[in-house]
């Protein structure tokens, strides 16, 4: 077991507001009910609401973007097909120790609020709030986990992917290519060129922002980069100098299963 100094993941409330982290792609393995073209360009973010400023404040926070082991989730649904709800819940609670999954926490739905998880499929793309970060939204009617692109004829493969991947921030967990660790040198000019179109659209601070700034090592907890991970996303060879590159991961790996267990022993 590697200590958890060792490993960077969690995320660490740094500055304020809306940190747009990007995210996961969303192509599908093997026959999906769309084409990879269709799905590969949809990146997920990550995001903190704003946060008290402060050394002790900082010290305290990120602690707090970390669940305590054992902690009960609650999570409700604003929205969403019944048929879809439930495929979410099922891949969700993987995470949890109760269905074999490595985390001790418990994922308790609820049909009403209040919640700490609250999930709607009405927006745009695919994003969670990090760790406790959702506790801080405390509108009962605003979402701090969306899905955009599930229904009820998505493959199983896509669910598990991109719950898995939502809820892996929803404990705390930040994208893998933000590792500082390191091990990836990216071509930059090739990624703006991708990210700067469309479905992107992606303005330049935003994909360095997102891409290019990893992590401050004493902010998170981390091991070594994880190509496996499932909050890693697919990086093509043609976006890093050093023959770096990834593929589309659909479920967690065994280094996502070893860290997670030993942060919620
Ligand atoms: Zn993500």
């Amino acid at each position: 077991m590697k200590s958890s100094a060792e490993r960077l993941r969690w995320w660490v409330p740094l500055v304020s507001a809306l940190v747009v982290v990007a995210g996961l792609a969303a192509a599908r393995a093997g026959a999906g009910q769309e084409p990879a073209e269709k799905t590969t360009g949809r990146w997920c973010f990550a995001w903190t609401p704003a946060l008290p400023k402060g050394a002790e404040e900082r010290a305290a926070l990120v602690k707090g973007a970390k669940w305590p082991s054992a902690s009960k989730i609650t999570i409700s649904f604003l929205d969403g097909d019944p048929v879809v709800q439930r495929k979410v819940m099922e891949q969700a609670v993987k995470w949890t120790r109760e269905a074999g999954g490595p985390a001790n926490l418990i994922f308790e739905f609820r049909r009403d609020g209040p919640t700490d998880i609250r999930i709607s499929f009405k927006n745009p793309g695919s994003w969670s709030v990090i760790g406790t970060g959702c506790r801080q939204i405390v509108d009962p009617g605003q979402p701090t986990m969306n899905f955009g692109w599930l229904d009820p004829a998505t493959d199983e493969t896509e669910y598990r992917r991109v719950v898995l991947h939502e809820f892996g921030h929803a404990i705390g967990l930040i994208h893998e290519h933000q590792n500082p660790a390191g091990g990836i040198q990216w071509n930059q000019v090739q990624v703006v060129k991708d990210l700067s179109g469309p479905p992107n659209n992606w303005s330049i601070p935003v994909i360095s922002h997102n891409m290019f700034e990893p992590y401050a090592a004493h902010e998170t907890n981390f091991t070594k980069v994880d190509s496996k991970s499932i909050m890693m996303y697919p990086i093509p060879a043609n976006w890093t100098l050093n023959q770096f590159s990834a593929g589309l991961n659909t479920d967690l790996s065994d280094l996502d299963k070893a860290f997670v267990r030993e942060q919620y022993p």
